[in-house]
């Protein structure tokens, strides 16, 4: 079969890619798991913002994918004998941004979801010929801005910036039409009555407007929850979406569990906000955490997995089996075991008026998109740790000066020694050490800054616009109460860290002592960086997160 796919405006290597051919024994294989059905010329096959669509294989018939937007439609492919539609959002169970009309008539096969999915599990081929195109076809969505979403912000607006790392945290393809620099975008607001003082405003397939919404009504307007069923008790619920419980969830779904992940923001967790990872085993070349965590992602939907994006557990009930998680939004979801993964957030300094620069001068990670913000400026980071001195580096490549900020008297003790080396080695980073910030001032956004230097005390003021923040991290523990024993500083106590008084308190219920990752609660695990003794990295959380479902099969069977 020659070229089966025909997509405007994309390079051979790429369409080639994107639009694999199918060999007809490999449809045949497919056409096992479905049905084969006729279709004639115009039919519409699937249209845009239906929930979950079919997964089509063309046999002999000729399809179009279009993109409508009001009366006019965008061509994006043409798909010929051998070429199957979809992308990630099929796997995810998100509404679809395409109609597929029938441009010539002929035969296809069809699969819904589930069949595709069971299909994936099973024929390691096809699924790698799959999963590859349905993630360069999102990869391609979204550098074309090609989605449901349209966002109207200003590059001053701490808002417009959440939603921004909403959205691309979530691998959502969004349009971005800036306030202060687009022309056009006044048109817009009008046509959707719209005033500025409502910006940042997300339109949402289409016609929905949201001003100035909130990363739950985003998620909720998009669909992406929709098709998950909240009322069955789970073999195992993940609380976070981190490397441990995207790692976790990988396992669990693997080894045959029914594995629900809720996630108050987005996948990825801190390894998310990291713009270069470069010693996580694997990759030589590095690996940005946000392509971790979409590889995680997709790799554990494979599976069977289920993830609840920007839901947030507020509280654990320990006091009944099965163990029940309440959501911010309602409903509480029960599950015979709980693996507690909700990691850690950077601590806050405290510095005088900080809050009011968040996203405004003052930023919290370090990814393509902050960098943007800075253009050529001088910034500033403050923390000795790796994720300060990747901050530091990865910012170096843009900015004109890179002020390194750190308490203590060198760098030996915190941070790894490949970049401490760099940074030694990279002109434009000044390293000031016994230095902290004691002031930041401005308007609407960072003007300057005030640090001292404690070794004499001295106190400059400097014109820069920029500070990220990477402090330290405090445990995200508020919402388990009481439930399960802490350390002092906060972190969940687990396996033989926990004391034999603590486990009298919690009326340990078997003759077993707890299992490695096992807290005081049967059944209740905890992983990665809210775990008290983790080391802070990527291999250990996912390390944590895959041996912990070892240990989830061994409490099912005790039950
Ligand atoms: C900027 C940066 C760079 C880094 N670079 C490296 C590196 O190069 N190499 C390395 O090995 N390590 C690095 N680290 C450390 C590494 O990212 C962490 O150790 C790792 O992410 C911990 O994974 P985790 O899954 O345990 O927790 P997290 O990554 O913290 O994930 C926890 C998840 O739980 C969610 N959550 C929290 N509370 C709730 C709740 N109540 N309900 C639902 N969800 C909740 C959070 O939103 C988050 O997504 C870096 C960290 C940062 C911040």
């Amino acid at each position: 079969m020659a070229e089966s796919t025909r997509a405007p405006d994309v390079s051979p290597s790429r369409a080639a890619l994107m639009f694999p051919t199918l060999t007809s024994t490999q449809i045949a294989r497919i056409a096992a798991h479905g049905s084969t059905r006729q279709v004639s010329a115009g039919e519409v096959l699937f249209e845009p913002g239906v929930q979950v669509v079919p997964f089509f294989v063309v046999t002999t018939a000729e399809l179009e994918i279009v993109r409508p937007s009001g009366d006019a439609e965008t061509m994006v492919a043409v798909e010929g004998p051998g070429a199957f539609t979809g992308e990630a959002n099929l796997l995810h169970g998100r509404p679809s941004f395409m109609r597929a009309r029938v441009s010539k008539p002929g035969e296809v096969v069809e699969l819904t979801r589930e069949q595709l999915i069971g299909l994936i599990q099973t024929d390691a081929e096809i699924s790698e010929i799959v999963m590859r195109a349905f993630i360069y076809r999102r990869v391609e969505l979204i550098a074309e801005g090609l989605g449901d979403a349209v966002l109207v912000g200003s590059t001053h607006s701490a808002a417009t910036l959440r939603i921004k790392e909403f959205l691309t945290r979530n691998g959502h393809p969004f349009a971005y039409l800036d306030l202060d620099r687009d022309a056009d975008v006044q048109d817009l607001l009008d046509r959707f009555h719209v005033a500025a003082a409502d910006i940042p405003v997300l339109i949402c397939r289409g016609d929905v407007v949201l001003r100035n919404p909130t990363n739950q009504s985003i998620a909720d307007c998009l669909g992406y929850n929709d098709t998950i069923d909240r009322t069955h008790v789970r073999d195992v619920l993940i609380v976070g979406a981190g490397p441990a419980g995207l790692a976790a969830a990988v396992y669990g779904a693997s080894e045959g569990l029914d594995v629900l992940v809720v996630e108050s923001n987005a996948p990825g967790g801190q390894a998310g906000l990291s713009s270069r990872i470069e010693n996580y085993l694997g990759f030589p070349t590095g690996v940005s955490g946000q392509e971790l965590a979409g590889r995680a992602l997709a790799q554990a939907e494979k599976f069977g997995a289920e993830i609840l994006v920007a839901k947030g557990a507020t509280q654990l009930t320990c006091d009944r089996q099965p163990y029940a998680v309440q959501l911010d939004d309602g409903p509480r979801i029960a599950a015979r075991t709980v693996v507690i993964a909700t990691g850690a957030e950077y601590r806050r300094p405290s510095i005088p008026n900080l809050s009011r620069f968040e996203g405004a001068g003052v930023y919290y990670s370090a990814t393509f998109m902050e960098s943007q913000l800075c253009g050529g400026d001088e910034v500033i980071v403050v923390g000795g740790g790796n994720s300060a001195g990747q901050a530091a580096v990865f910012l170096s490549q843009s900015a004109k000066r890179v002020h390194m900020l750190v308490r203590s008297a060198d760098l030996a003790e915190s941070m790894s020694r490949y970049l401490i080396r760099r940074i030694e080695e990279t002109p434009s980073i000044v390293l000031r050490t016994c230095t902290e910030i004691v002031a930041l001032e401005g308007d609407a956004h960072l003007e300057s800054v005030q640090w001292r230097n404690n070794r004499d005390g001295t106190v400059d003021s400097h014109d820069i616009r920029h500070v990220f923040l990477m402090t330290g991290a405090v445990p995200n523990t508020a919402w388990l109460r009481g439930c399960v024993a802490l350390d002092p500083k906060g972190f969940v106590k687990t396996g033989s860290d926990v004391t034999r008084d603590e486990l009298a308190a919690a009326r340990w219920p078997v003759a077993r002592p707890p299992h490695l990752l096992e807290t005081t609660l049967r059944g209740v695990f905890a992983v990665g960086d809210v775990r008290g003794g983790n080391i802070k990295r990527v291999a250990s959380a996912v390390g944590e997160g895959s041996i912990a479902i070892s240990f989830v099969h061994r409490v099912l069977a005790e039950s």
